[in-house]
């Protein structure tokens, strides 16, 4: 079966002072029905230009889209019109955003803020638009949502404001579901609970879930495929179970490593927490040749500096971009 969603050789350019940088490049990746692809990758990496790049909302200038395709239900996306992309965004594609108090609207109630979305794509009247906005207030587990219906964003918790948006997001049944940080926000309880209720809409409503996170050790709870992004490239993807229990690239094991845990070392002090040595380079350093993460590793050889390793498939779908498994394709 055809994937839902499937991302070819992706290209995304921004003109930084007159030049040209790809903040995405080469991009391919795909997300099947009902699957969740966890996207992992420091700030920077272009996680969230990818999913902007699918909504057709790459700010424009300074980006734009200058190569491949993205192809939705078949369709490719890059080749519609605004008036094609307003009918997907919202209704066969959602997104949820990192800050909820910030999406939603403080000057309205957050059932007219869900009603106004049912109106806009179905066409239905203010009670029908209403009923489905408590209806889906009780999916995403909100109590008495025939109240709350007519409460005020700041008259809800981060938790709520943040299944309120969810609630947007799914009202409409899209097939596909991007969300991008969506608990960064929040405390891990929180955290937990909006986890479960993905799961549980996942389930209800088949829906495909693009989950844009730089934590990885959330990718592991939730996520079928994983793909790491770095310097707005893929560096490895797999089946998460795979990626995780056995890294290929530097970059993966590091944010691996950089997971706290409480271990003691031998004199009963916590371990430090590891991370990862220097910087996402900057959009201007991206039409550079070479692996763009040679600055931060410790494997890195001259060819690194020089030539961009190519993308190398190994056991099960697991792939990687790096020197060291070149030989892989040999
Ligand atoms: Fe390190 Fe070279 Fe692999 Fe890049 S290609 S991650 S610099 S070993």
């Amino acid at each position: 079966m055809a994937p839902l969603l499937k991302v070819e050789d992706l290209t995304v350019t921004f003109e930084v002072s007159g030049r040209q940088s790809p903040v995405i490049q080469d991009l391919s990746f795909e997300i099947g029905e009902g699957e969740v692809l966890g996207v992992v990758g420091e700030s920077g990496c272009g996680k969230s230009i990818t999913a902007l790049a699918i909504l057709g909302l790459v700010p424009a200038p300074p980006g734009r889209i200058t190569g491949g395709r993205i192809l939705f239900d078949g369709e490719d996306l890059v080749a519609a019109g605004e008036k094609r992309l307003q009918q997907i965004r919202g209704n066969s594609i959602s997104m949820v955003f990192q800050e909820p108090m910030t999406s939603l609207n403080p000057v309205f109630t957050v059932g007219e803020q869900i009603a106004e979305t049912v109106r806009s794509h179905y066409g239905v009247g203010k009670r029908e638009a209403r009923d489905r906005a408590i209806e889906m207030l009780r999916r995403v587990g909100i109590p008495s949502p025939e109240r709350r219906v007519d409460n005020y964003p700041h008259q809800m918790s981060g938790g709520m404001r943040q299944r309120v948006m969810i609630a947007i997001a799914l009202v409409c049944e899209p097939k596909l579901l991007i969300a991008d940080e969506p608990t960064t926000a929040l405390d891990v309880t929180v955290q937990a609970q909006i986890f479960d209720l993905f799961q549980d809409l996942r389930e209800q409503m088949g829906t495909a879930i693009m989950l844009i996170t730089h934590d990885i050790g959330v990718i592991s709870q939730i996520a079928h495929y994983t793909m790491v992004m770095y310097a707005g490239r893929r560096i490895e993807g797999g089946r998460t179970a795979d990626v995780i229990r056995n890294p290929l690239h530097p970059y993966t094991s590091g944010l691996i490593s950089c997971i706290p845990h409480l271990r003691r070392t031998g004199d009963m002090a916590f371990e430090p927490l590891y991370e990862i040595k220097g910087i996402v380079p900057p959009v201007s350093a991206l039409a550079r040749p070479g692996c763009h993460f040679a600055a931060r590793c410790s494997k890195a050889m001259e060819q690194c500096l020089t030539l961009a390793p190519a993308d190398t498939e190994g056991k099960d779908g697991h792939d990687v971009a790096c020197w060291l498994f070149e030989q892989v394709d040999a």
